[in-house]
Parts: structure tokens; C-alpha cells; sequence
């Protein structure tokens, strides 16, 4: 399986949408828990890392491609 690379501040697609109905997260904490922010109502949960995998589809936008966006 291949191991997904995700970085401090990117801009992640989990594979299910909030409740709020967006499913963009940024990473505002890495650790043995991840802390994402929904991108859309701004709440933020804390996950395990494992879960986090799991769940995440793919990354958006690196956080070193911010200033092109
Ligand atoms: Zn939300």
C-alpha cells in the first residue's frame, strides 16, 4: 500500500464531507494525533493518525504551493 505524504498546513480531500457539507481540511497540527480545520465552517477535530490515513483522499494544495494559488 502506498503511504500517503501530507505536510503541515496542506489543504487535504477527506473521503467524507463534514456535516457542513465540505470535505477540505487543513492540517494545523501533525503528531501522533492530526489536528485538521474544515475549511468551510471552520470547526477543527483532533484524529489519530492511522484514522487520518485512512480517511483522507488525497492532498489539494501543499502548503509550499500556497503563494502560486
Ligand atoms: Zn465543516
Amino acid at each position: 500500500m502506498e503511504r500517503k505524504q501530507f505536510e503541515l498546513n496542506d489543504v487535504v480531500q477527506m473521503k467524507k464531507p463534514h456535516p457542513c457539507g465540505t470535505n477540505e481540511m487543513e492540517i494545523i497540527r501533525m503528531g501522533m494525533d492530526i489536528r485538521i480545520k474544515c475549511t468551510g465552517c471552520k470547526h477543527s477535530v483532533l484524529i489519530p493518525r492511522a484514522k487520518f490515513e485512512k480517511n483522507m483522499k488525497k492532498v489539494l494544495r501543499q502548503a509550499a504551493d500556497k503563494s502560486e494559488a
